[in-house]
């Protein structure tokens, strides 16, 4: 398995790519994006089945080495719904705002609010290998929506230990503790560990 020189990234949702690239822009490696991602339908049962299929599509697509992120919203009142579905969670047109609109009705009069983001990151080798990593940050959902940075759920989602939202936060403090700086710490350790035994 080589480690690549660059990397692309499977996603076309901008506030992704500039958490991606944040996170990981002490590494050397260049870190690219394709100018039209392919369109990948998230149908699999989990995250690590969906991050897979749509970093194999951009690896495929572009011949190079591959990170793909799924992340899902699993909240302890609603079972871990939405889970895997949680860009669809209004629908399968659904936007940001229809979505958090969705999960405030779904949890109106419900006190139990603790919640949790999943990410699972892939990164696939055009050549076939993949590997994930998993990374979660607790918290719980807000009553109303605060905050305007971020982007999906962010305005709706308090982590553990804070007061304000993710949207609330400049976007250093959600990269500090965030589930998808979780996963990307376990993608830079696999990166760092097989680069310095080459
Ligand atoms: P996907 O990983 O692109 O399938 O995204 C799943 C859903 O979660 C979409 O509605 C995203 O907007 C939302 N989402 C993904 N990452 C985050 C995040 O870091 N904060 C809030 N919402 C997110």
């Amino acid at each position: 398995m080589q480690i690549p020189r660059r990397l692309v990234l499977a996603t076309g949702n901008p506030g992704k790519v500039r958490e991606i690239q944040a996170l990981l822009a002490d590494l050397p490696i260049a870190l690219m994006t394709l100018d039209a991602p392919p369109a990948v339908d998230e149908d699999r049962a989990t995250l690590a089945g969906n991050a897979i299929k749509k970093a194999r599509a951009s690896a495929e697509q572009s011949g190079a080495v591959a990170l793909a992120d799924d992340t899902g919203l699993f909240v302890d009142a609603l079972n871990g719904r939405p889970g895997v579905r949680t860009a669809r969670f209004a629908g399968d047109a659904a936007t940001a705002d229809d979505n958090k609109r969705h999960l405030l009705s779904v949890m109106d009069g419900v006190t139990e609010r603790a919640a949790r983001f999943r990410t699972v990151a892939a990164l696939v080798w055009p050549d076939g290998p993949a590997r994930t990593f998993a990374g979660v940050c607790e918290g719980r959902i807000a009553a109303s929506p605060r905050g305007e940075g971020g982007f999906g759920y962010d305005a709706l989602f308090i982590p553990t230990g804070h007061t304000r939202t993710f949207a609330e936060m400049p976007e250093h403090e959600k990269n500090a503790i965030s589930h998808r700086k979780r996963a990307l710490d376990a993608v830079r350790t696999f990166l760092s560990t097989h680069a310095s035994s080459e």
